[in-house]
């Protein structure tokens, strides 16, 4: 037991109730102490025996303020629940509801305080009030985020209570049918739910079909309509989904009496001991992770709900309420943004089919833009955010302008504020909230908590190793001036990026690789007798022009090591048609990849093993284009300039489009203006020029494939 209980007068969604006791007064179990203050608000009852100590006003999150009752407890007053039966509601009248049936039934959710216990909250007996000609009621038995077990937990320990809490649910709103969802891995709940369907067979199924159905877990099925979907194959409206801990609360008001004052709940991460316990509702945080062992680390954060989806709270303040699901416990992350690279992650994962590079733009710098992409779809599963290697607030930010967006005006610019100009942490509070946030830390970090190992260094970092034995190979075939010329044209590159920074006082990222790369690309489009003048002004002109006057890494619209060999190339072939010096002919039509195609091949596999580029759009692009010209006798063009502009220049995240459909479309015209330059000009690099008009185009075929 906890000792004291904080009970908050907010459950959920819920409509704060008022309560009803004062400082001093004795309470026991399941005594009401708070009751509704409108239509969408449940009564509280007290969850243990003994004295309230204190009546407080709190804030439970950056908009809220909520009565708190706190009560200490006090054994002396155990059990006397079960004997009298107190408050608003008899033990006999609750236990009778059952037989009530319809809406009277109905009205009992209410009664008894239950709030869907699956995170989110909403009143239960407003949700079922709510709609109408209910067909199927779904019940969720999945642990959807990581780490959390506690309903696989309830499921082995009161199969029953679920079952028969469903049976409920599903009289109260006319449903034929009960879909109990569990996890595919879990067998043994699935077998412990069979075997109790038949063991009561005739009782569950009398005009109610109960089915379980085992899925695979995934985030997104902590979303009603993903979980309809995935149970029904289809959206249906005649479909509700409540949480197997909702069931039970259920079964525990209609057959035994009691009010929502337990839950069951998961303590994992980084305590000694986890494990899963039925706790009071009001528990403080701090009692059950000493229980478990303690904090582990100083840097620890304390999440309430799982690492996907949790919020980040304050140890002293937090206590357990109705939808809390779990605590856990992680070290803090330190996931610094950078800019988006455009790889498109994050497009691919998300579950409702959104955009959230594009909504994270549109946030940032023009939020009408976001008006049309679908915010307000977002379920808050914090899959984008985690998969992004550039580390951006994505849900965070699309979960606002969702919010906004259903609230149809503009949201405070000061939000705005807060997060473009302060790097995530909140610098304007609200005066009343002294010391409550004396630990910002521990306060602002949102969802999700942690993050995959990949960011865009690293990418960067397998681009450059994927380039390295093409650079080695050309080192070798051309000797010193070829090591000279790399090395001086990586150098320049990071130099003039990390110059140019300093200049206009922006952060330095010459570490993150990308100038680097660009230095290696560029030069490997040239012949290794370009004289170092020609190289530093393609540097200049690739770094400057192609990427920083854009606003650097992810935000640039052609890809840079181009912009620096077209700007050599026509240089040079410019003061060609003036000289007719070979020399400079040489520079437009060499360059030192000619015969390193297969080391090129090799690498760009590499990059596709490890996920970073897609394999069909580029491989379509050289294939393509080599074979129109084999068939049509242009001439020449499968070479070098060919496999590198194709296999790395055309996947280069931030210039090309970031959907599937966009990049074929990118390949498909490339080829088509390369196979254009090679039949009018007679040019076998024509790919280069390709690329930079198609990345011209890039922003349209982004938004027209989406
Ligand atoms: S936008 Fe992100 S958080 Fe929202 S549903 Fe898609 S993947 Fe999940
Ligand atoms: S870097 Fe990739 S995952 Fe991150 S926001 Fe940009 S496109 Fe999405």
């Amino acid at each position: 037991m906890p000792g004291k209980v904080n009970i908050s007068m907010k459950q959920g969604q819920a409509k704060p109730s008022k309560a009803i006791v004062s400082e001093g007064d004795l309470v026991v179990k399941g005594q009401l102490i708070g009751v509704p203050s409108g239509t969408y608000s449940v009564p509280v009852y007290a969850s243990i025996d003994g004295v309230i100590s204190e009546i407080i006003t709190r804030r439970i999150s950056y908009k809220e303020t909520a009565e708190i009752v706190v009560i200490n407890e006090n054994k002396k007053y155990e059990n006397k629940y079960e004997q009298s039966g107190v408050g608003s509601l008899s033990p006999a009248s609750l236990g009778t509801a059952n037989l009530a049936g319809g809406k009277k039934a109905a009205n009992f959710l209410r009664d008894i305080g239950i709030v869907g216990m699956g995170g989110k909250g909403i009143p239960t007996f407003y949700k079922y009030k709510e709609k109408k000609e209910i067909h199927t009621v779904i019940i969720n038995g999945i642990d959807y985020e990581p780490g959390l077990t506690q309903l696989y937990r309830l499921i082995m320990e009161c199969p029953g209570k679920i079952l028969f809490g469903a049976k409920e649910l599903a009289s109260i709103s006319n449903a034929k049918k009960i879909i109990v969802c569990i996890d595919k891995k879990s067998e043994e709940a699935e077998y412990i739910l069979q075997k109790t369907v038949s063991k009561y067979k005739k009782i569950l199924n009398e005009n109610i079909e109960t089915i379980i159905m085992p899925i695979a877990a995934k985030l997104s099925l902590g979303d009603d309509r993903q979980l309809i979907l995935e149970a029904l194959g289809k959206p249906e409206e005649g479909a509700i989904v409540s949480c197997a801990a909702t069931a039970a609360a259920v079964y525990d008001g209609f057959y035994d009496g009691k009010p929502l004052i337990n839950r069951g709940i998961t303590v994992s991460g980084c305590v000694d001991y986890p494990g899963n316990f039925w706790v009071p509702i009001g528990t403080s945080f701090k009692s059950l992770i000493s229980h478990c062992g303690g904090l582990k680390s100083d840097r620890c954060l304390i999440l309430d709900g799982g690492v996907m989806t949790g919020t980040s709270v304050d140890l002293e303040e937090a206590h357990v309420g109705i939808t809390t699901t779990g605590i856990t416990v992680i070290e803090k992350g330190d996931f610094k943004e950078t800019p988006c690279i455009h790889c498109g992650a994050c497009e691919k994962v998300c579950p409702v089919k959104i955009v959230p590079y594009k909504i994270d733009r549109a946030y940032l710098y023009d939020k009408n833009q976001y008006k049309n992409l679908n915010a307000q779809d977002c379920i808050g599963c914090g899959s984008c955010s985690y998969v992004c290697p550039a580390r951006r607030r994505l849900t965070e930010r699309i979960l606002i302008a969702g919010k906004e967006l259903k609230k149809k005006k503009d949201y405070p610019q000061k939000a705005e504020k807060v997060l473009t100009e302060n790097k995530g942490r909140y610098i304007e509070l609200d005066s009343s909230w002294s010391g409550a946030l004396d630990d910002l830390e521990t306060m602002t970090q949102s969802a999700p908590h942690i993050r995959s190992q990949v960011t865009s260094s690293q990418i960067m970092l397998r681009v450059f190793a994927a380039l390295l034995p093409a650079a080695a190979s050309v080192i070798y075939i051309y000797g010193i001036r070829a090591l000279l010329i790399i090395c001086v044209s990586i150098v320049a590159c990071m130099v003039i990026e990390g110059g140019w920074q300093i200049y206009r006082r922006k952060p330095v990222t010459i570490w993150d690789g990308s100038a680097a790369i660009t230095g290696m690309l560029l030069v490997m489009t040239l012949p290794s007798t370009t004289p170092i003048s020609l190289v530093l002004a393609g540097d200049i002109a690739a770094i400057l022009l192609g990427k920083q006057i854009f606003g650097g890494l992810g935000r640039n619209r052609i890809n840079p090591a181009l912009t620096g060999s077209c700007f050599i190339k026509l240089s040079a072939g410019a003061a060609y048609l003036f000289t007719q010096n070979n020399y400079l002919k040489d520079i437009l039509f060499q360059s030192m990849i000619e015969n390193v195609s297969l080391l090129l091949i090799m690498g760009f596999l590499f990059l596709v093993i490890q996920k970073v580029v897609l394999f069909w759009p580029s491989v379509i692009l050289v294939v393509l284009t080599s074979l129109v010209d084999y068939i049509i006798g242009i001439g020449g063009l499968l070479n070098g300039n060919l496999i590198l502009g194709g296999l790395f220049m055309a996947s280069d995240y931030a210039s090309i489009p970031a959907t599937y459909k966009g990049r074929m479309l990118f390949c498909l015209a490339t080829a088509g203006i390369t196979l254009l330059s090679g039949q009018i000009f007679g040019i076998d690099f024509g790919i280069y020029f390709a690329i930079l008009i198609m990345n011209i185009t890039t922003c349209i075929l982004s938004t027209y494939t989406i």
